[in-house]
C-alpha cells in the first residue's frame, strides 16, 4: 500500500521526504507539496505519532492517503481538495471521513 503510494510518487517524478512541516494558521501541516522541487513533504511527528498509537498498518495507509492526495494535486494541477481525498480513498481504503477525524486528533 505505501509502497504503491511511493512508487506512484517515483514514476510521477516527486519524491516523498518525512520533514518537520511546522503548523500554518495555528494547526499542524500533516503534508505538503513543494511544485519548484518536486517534492511531497510528511510531517515526521505526526507519522510518529501514528506508530507510537500502535497500528503501524494503519500508520503506513494513512501516509499513503496523505501521498496520493497530494499527487492528485501534482497530477491534475487542481486544488480541489474533496477531488484529492476521492482519489486517495479510492487507493487507500481508508474514508475521507476518517482521514479528517485523525487529522482533528492532531490540530488540537
Ligand atoms: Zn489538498
Amino acid at each position: 500500500m505505501l509502497a504503491d503510494a511511493l512508487r506512484e510518487a517515483a514514476a510521477a517524478g516527486v519524491r516523498v521526504v518525512a520533514i518537520e512541516l511546522g503548523r500554518w494558521q495555528g494547526r499542524p501541516l500533516l503534508a505538503e507539496f513543494d511544485p519548484a522541487a518536486k517534492i511531497i513533504g510528511i510531517d515526521r511527528k505526526v507519522v510518529e505519532r501514528l506508530r507510537a498509537a500502535g497500528d503501524g498498518e494503519f500508520a503506513n495507509r494513512f501516509v499513503a492517503f496523505a501521498i496520493w492526495h497530494e499527487l492528485y494535486h501534482v497530477r491534475y494541477s487542481t486544488r480541489d481538495e474533496r477531488a484529492a481525498h476521492e482519489y486517495a480513498s479510492a487507493r487507500t481504503g481508508v474514508a475521507a471521513a476518517l482521514f479528517e477525524n485523525v487529522v482533528r486528533e492532531f490540530q488540537r
